[in-house]
């Protein structure tokens, strides 16, 4: 597959073009950013650990019935992925509190909530990813009620399947963003799952193992990358 032009770049990913309209590549980046870009920093070894835990754990979902964009790794930071037109909605699933539905709520950090919630932001970073509801969703034409029911699905399968996983693995599956996209007239699951867009903490310890040490200055954050990455025994 031959890489063609970049397309876009991200505060976290690159994307490039490839010879197959239908493809891309996408290079994962070291670079990390926080409180809408105005943290920034560099987390070394973070781009090849996200690659490849994001690639493994879409293979996972693959087998459980959700769609993705994977189509090949490359390398340790480049995988070719379906081109897709991404839903602009970060959907965004809570099994206990933390982050701004913490400090929302009133509430401390790590509170189990008596079932998983789901909630939309709107993706536009002139907004600062504003919180919507299905309804805002449906009325900017974010997206059809089909899409959204799909999406909900999905969502909660994407929750259910890592939960369990994580758990296997000495991890408590906090909270998660992901993202959609359209190919084909088909919802599949694209983006990344790793420890960007998840909080990840020691079942035992409650450590943080996520980018929330990069946030809030935990230190040892390539650390706690490289722990996930370990505990998932991909080598
Ligand atoms: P951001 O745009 O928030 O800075 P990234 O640095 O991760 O985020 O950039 C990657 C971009 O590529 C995101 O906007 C994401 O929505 C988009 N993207 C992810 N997967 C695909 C895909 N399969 N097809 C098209 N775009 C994608
Ligand atoms: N998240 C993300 N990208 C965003 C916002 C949130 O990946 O732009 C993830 C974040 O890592 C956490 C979950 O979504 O796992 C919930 O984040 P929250 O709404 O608590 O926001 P935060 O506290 O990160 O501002």
């Amino acid at each position: 597959m031959e890489k063609r032009e970049q397309l876009y770049e991200g505060k976290a990913k690159k994307v490039f073009l490839t010879d197959d309209p239908d493809l891309l590549i996408v290079s994962y980046k070291d670079d990390a950013t926080a409180f809408d870009g105005q943290k920034k920093g560099t987390i070394v070894g973070k781009g090849a650990i996200n690659n490849r835990m994001t690639n493994h754990i879409f293979r996972l979902l693959e087998k459980e019935g959700v769609p993705t964009h994977l189509v090949e790794e490359l390398n340790d930071r480049e995988t070719l992925v379906k081109k897709v037109e991404i839903v602009p909605l970060e959907v965004i699933i809570r099994n206990f509190s933390a982050g701004s539905f913490a400090k929302k709520l009133g509430m401390e950090e790590g509170i189990k909530l008596a079932c998983p919630t789901l909630e939309f932001s709107y993706k536009n970073d002139d907004l600062h990813d504003p919180f919507i509801n299905s309804y805002y969703a449906l009325a900017l034409n974010l997206a059809t009620q089909e899409e959204i029911d799909t999406i909900t699905k999905y969502a909660f399968t994407v929750n259910k399947v890592l939960r369990e996983y994580f758990a296997g693995l000495g991890i408590e599956l906090i909270d998660f963003k992901i993202e959609f996209g359209r190919y084909h007239g088909q919802i599949i699951l694209a983006d990344e799952v790793s420890p960007d867009t998840c909080r990840l903490w020691d079942k035992e310890t409650h450590e943080k193992l996520d980018k929330d040490r990069f946030r809030r200055d935990l230190g040892n954050v390539e650390d706690a990358y490289q722990e996930v990455f370990r505990r998932l025994g991909i080598q």
